[in-house]
């Protein structure tokens, strides 16, 4: 088949590219090839009865399929350049911010209308972290949540479905470059286009290594975020999720000065497990349905580490940590914020006896034995420092689920128009370790779509 542009990977940032395609030119031949299933097959089999924990199915419904990893997702949108990714260094922070509105706009459109928009813009809230040496980031917060993000992808896709050719369960193996344009590769099938935009997310990052090593495209090692999730009850964090939803607070430890941060905050949310080629970690989601709250609040509390030489494998440092937790746990591990503190583990009758009900059913166990030292004080002095501005974090009751990591791909060269040295091929979202968020992922994908446009 002879395609005009060709995607590899339907998650926001190849939906982005292929809506904004469709509708700048409703003439061009556009597929889009995902791994996964189509939005209503997938299904993660953990149902908390009889499937407690990952199974490490080989297609991961959580990750892969179309809406990609966002699709299961709280489906905060946030519009900011300060974290989400450094597209703006490509494009400008304008046009950065510019595209995000554009996002914002098309979701509210298609479903994500009446939900709420946050913003740090004049909050008390900035002053009461200074005061406290914490550092409140500025943005608007879109929450769509969990369900209203589902119906804005079952829209999208009903939009798209008859003006592209969705190719699901199909992973493209290779690309090889021909005369004016590319062969990209599925077995025994191949299919050829004049663009190819690849937006294979972090789920494809080895795979996206594996074609810039064979196209001769140079990459960079990125960092790796490691750290923990922290579940407490809703009422410790609603002075700020209130009127914040999502707050990234950054902290200077004393000890070490390293930074930590919090991250992906989920008001009366649910910790969840996430399978990333194998490896089990944490992560968190809420529902935009009052029904579906819980009574705890969820966020992560992250440090950054970032490996160049001789050492070069960021990711593969982060893995190791979360594959030392999943031999000790059998996958996600749960502690008391008071056991880790008295040096002991947690087991299932301290956990039965917390007053926070842990929202994942996670093995009790020791994080002092998984987390190496300097990041475990970093994360205990911020819970320490929040504690301040939220008395009631630094509760023995308080849980932390671990680890949590946040893998990063390599950032893979690009020019201003986000194509790599081979004309023609384009690499956006997560997958091209410029974003990491739907917010930056999605605009990527609409700038790049535009480029295409102009360049046809
Ligand atoms: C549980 C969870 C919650 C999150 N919550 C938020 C949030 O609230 N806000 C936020 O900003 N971000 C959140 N994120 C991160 C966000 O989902 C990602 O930043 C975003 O999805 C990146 O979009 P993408 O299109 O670049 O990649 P992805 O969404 O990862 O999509 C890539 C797609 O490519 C497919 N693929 C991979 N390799 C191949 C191949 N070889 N052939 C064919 N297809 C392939 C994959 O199956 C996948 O569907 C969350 C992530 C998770 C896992």
């Amino acid at each position: 088949m002879n395609y005009d542009v060709i995607i590899v990977g339907a998650g926001p940032g190849g939906i982005f590219s292929a809506y904004e395609l469709v509708n700048g030119n409703k003439d061009l031949k556009i597929a889009v090839f995902e791994l996964g299933n189509p939005l209503e097959k997938r299904k993660c089999p953990i149902d908390g009865k009889k499937v407690k924990s990952c199974i490490k199915c080989p297609i991961c419904a959580i990750m892969s399929g179309f809406g990609g990893a966002g699709a299961f997702s709280d489906g905060k949108y946030n519009i900011t350049n300060q974290f989400g990714g450094t597209l703006y260094e490509y494009i400008g922070k304008t046009q950065a911010i510019e595209l995000m509105r554009y996002v914002d706009k098309i979701n509210l459109k298609y479903g994500g209308e009446g939900t709420k928009l946050y913003s740090t813009a004049n909050t008390s809230i900035k002053k009461k972290c200074f005061e406290n040496d914490l550092h409140l980031l500025d943005a608007q917060v879109r929450h769509l949540g969990t369900d209203m993000n589902y119906v804005v992808l079952e829209n999208i896709y009903n939009e798209l479905k008859d003006k592209v050719d969705f190719y699901f369960r199909t992973e493209i193996t290779s690309v090889k470059m021909t005369d004016g344009g590319f062969e990209v590769i599925s077995g025994d099938k191949a299919y050829s286009c004049k663009n190819c935009i690849i937006s294979v997310g972090r789920s494809g990052s080895k795979w996206m290594e594996t074609v810039c090593k064979e196209m001769n495209i140079p990459t960079k090692s990125n960092r790796v975020d490691i750290g923990v999730r922290v579940e407490l009850p809703a009422e410790v964090f609603s002075h700020l999720t209130d009127e914040l939803y999502e707050s990234k607070i950054v902290y200077r430890t004393k000890q070490f000065e390293d930074l930590v941060r919090t991250f992906c905050m989920n008001p009366h949310g649910v910790v969840v497990n996430e399978n990333t080629n194998g490896i089990v970690t944490v992560n968190g989601h809420s529902y935009e349905d009052p029904k579906l709250h819980t009574d705890n609040t969820n966020f992560a509390l992250l440090v950054s580490k970032h490996f160049s030489e001789p050492f070069k494998d960021s990711n593969g440092y982060g893995e190791s940590i979360a594959r030392l937790s999943n031999m000790l746990g059998g996958g996600v591990i749960v502690q008391r914020f008071g056991d880790l503190i008295r040096g002991r583990r947690s087991n299932e009758h301290r956990i039965a006896e917390s007053y926070v009900v842990p929202t994942l059913a996670a093995t009790p166990g020791d994080l002092s034995l998984v987390i190496p030292k300097r990041i475990l004080d970093g994360i205990i002095e911020m819970i320490y420092a929040l504690d301040k501005i939220a008395p009631g974090t630094a509760n023995d009751d308080t849980l932390l689920y671990g680890v949590e990591v946040k893998f990063y791909n390599m950032e893979v060269e690009l020019d201003e128009n986000l194509e790599t040295k081979q004309k023609g091929l384009f690499v956006i979202g997560d997958g091209s370790g410029v974003t990491h968020s739907l917010s930056h992922a999605s605009a990527s994908g609409v700038y790049v779509a535009r480029h295409i446009l102009e360049e046809i």
